[in-house]
C-alpha cells in the first residue's frame, strides 16, 4: 500500500512537470538567428599598395563562403579602381568602415613615424574621409576606424557629434556584451605578427563558449601588410567560421548589423497574448518600449529573431498583417525573424 501511494506521489509530481513544460515561452534572442555568439571580421588599411590583398583575394573568398566583413579604408590612398572596387565589395554584402584620410597616430608614439593627427586635422582626418565614402560608394561608413588603434575622448566626442553609430575605441584584447553597451568603444582583439593563426578560430570560439561578441582585427592576405597571412591560413579561418554558422553557433555579420540588432532589441518586449486548447501561442505581440534609436539612416533593418518554445505541433504559417514571417524549428524552438515595426504576429496549426 505505501509503495503504492508513492508510485501516485512520483506519478502526480511527473504528470505536473510534464504539464508545466507544455506552456510556451517567448523570449527575443540575445542575437540573430538565436546563435549563441556574433563575430566581426574587420580588415584594416584597404586602399593602400601594401594591403592589396583585402581586394584581390579577401572581397571573394568571403563572397564565396556568403560571410560578410567589414573593411576599413584609408581614404587618401583610394584610387577610382579602389573606389570601383569597394562598391563591388559593398554589394557582396561587406561593409566600408572610415580609416582616416592619412592614417596618421591619434596621439603621438615613440615608434611613429607616420606623423600625428589632432583636432585641427578633423575636417580632413574625420569629415572629408567620410564625404569621400559618401561620394564614392553611397553609403555612410557608420564607424569610425582609428588607425594603430590611437585616439583621444576629444576625437571620440567629434565622432558622437557627427552622428557616426560607432567607432573602435574600447579595449583590446576583450569581448562585446550581448547587450548594447557605449558602441564608441567597441572592445576588438589584433592579430600580430608571429601570432599562430589558430589564435583566429580560438577568439571566434570564445565568443561563442562566453556568448558574447568579438571583433577581431585584421590586415591583409598574400600582401606586405602588417601580420598578413597566406590565403590557405585565411581560408582554415573562413571554413571553421563556416561550420560554427551552420551549427547555429555563431552569428557573423558587420559592425553595424550587430549594433543594430542591439538597438533593435531594446525598442520591444515580447508575450503571448492569445493560445489554443492546446496552449499553443496563436497570437505573439511586441510591445513597444521607450528606447532612443540612433539616426535612421544608420540602421540596417527593424527586424528581430523571437524564439518560442512549446511543445506539440509547429504552426503551419506565421504572418505579420499580410506578411509571411520566415521560421525555423530547431531542438524544438520555433525561431522566427519577425518585423518590429509591425507588432501583431499571428500563427496557424
Ligand atoms: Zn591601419
Amino acid at each position: 500500500m505505501k509503495n503504492t501511494l508513492l508510485l501516485l506521489c512520483l506519478y502526480s509530481v511527473v504528470s505536473f512537470a510534464q504539464a508545466q513544460s507544455k506552456i510556451a515561452q517567448v523570449y527575443i534572442a540575445p542575437f540573430r538567428h538565436d546563435a549563441e555568439g556574433a563575430y566581426t571580421l574587420i580588415h584594416d588599411d584597404f586602399g593602400a599598395q601594401y594591403a592589396r590583398g583585402i581586394e584581390e583575394y579577401i572581397d571573394t573568398m568571403t563572397y564565396n563562403r556568403k560571410l560578410p566583413i567589414c573593411f576599413a579604408a584609408i581614404t587618401g590612398e583610394c584610387d577610382q579602381e579602389d573606389w570601383t572596387k569597394a562598391k563591388a565589395m559593398i554589394a557582396h554584402g561587406h561593409q566600408i568602415l572610415n580609416h582616416t584620410m592619412s592614417h596618421k597616430c591619434g596621439q603621438p608614439q615613440n615608434w611613429c613615424t607616420f606623423g600625428n593627427w589632432d583636432e585641427k586635422d578633423f575636417p580632413t582626418e574625420i569629415d572629408k574621409s567620410t564625404e569621400l565614402i559618401w561620394k564614392n560608394t553611397g553609403k555612410h561608413p557608420a564607424f569610425f576606424i582609428f588607425p594603430f588603434d590611437l585616439s583621444t575622448d576629444t576625437m571620440v566626442n567629434y565622432l558622437r557629434a557627427k552622428h557616426y553609430l560607432g567607432a573602435r575605441a574600447g579595449k583590446v584584447n576583450m569581448l562585446n556584451d550581448k547587450k548594447l553597451n557605449d558602441p564608441f568603444l567597441l572592445n576588438y582583439t589584433v592579430f600580430r605578427p608571429g601570432e599562430p593563426h589558430t589564435a583566429l578560430n580560438e577568439f571566434a570560439d570564445k565568443a561563442i563558449q562566453s556568448k558574447s561578441w568579438a571583433i577581431r582585427v585584421m590586415h591583409g592576405i598574400e600582401d606586405e601588410s602588417w601580420a598578413h597571412i597566406t590565403a590557405e591560413e585565411y581560408a582554415t579561418h573562413l571554413n571553421h567560421l563556416q561550420r560554427q554558422i551552420q551549427n547555429h553557433k555563431l552569428w557573423m555579420a558587420t559592425l553595424s548589423d550587430v549594433v543594430t540588432y542591439q538597438y533593435i532589441k531594446e525598442t520591444s518586449d515580447v508575450a503571448i497574448t492569445d493560445e489554443n486548447k492546446k496552449g499553443q501561442a496563436t497570437q505573439i505581440t511586441l510591445e513597444p518600449l521607450n528606447a532612443k534609436l540612433p539616426d535612421e539612416k544608420l540602421l540596417t533593418n527593424h527586424s528581430l529573431t523571437i524564439v518560442l518554445t512549446q511543445t506539440g505541433s509547429t504552426p503551419k504559417s506565421i504572418t505579420q498583417e499580410t506578411q509571411a514571417v520566415p521560421f525555423e524549428v530547431r531542438d524544438g524552438k520555433i525561431i522566427m525573424e519577425v518585423n518590429t515595426l509591425l507588432h501583431e504576429i499571428v500563427l496557424t496549426y
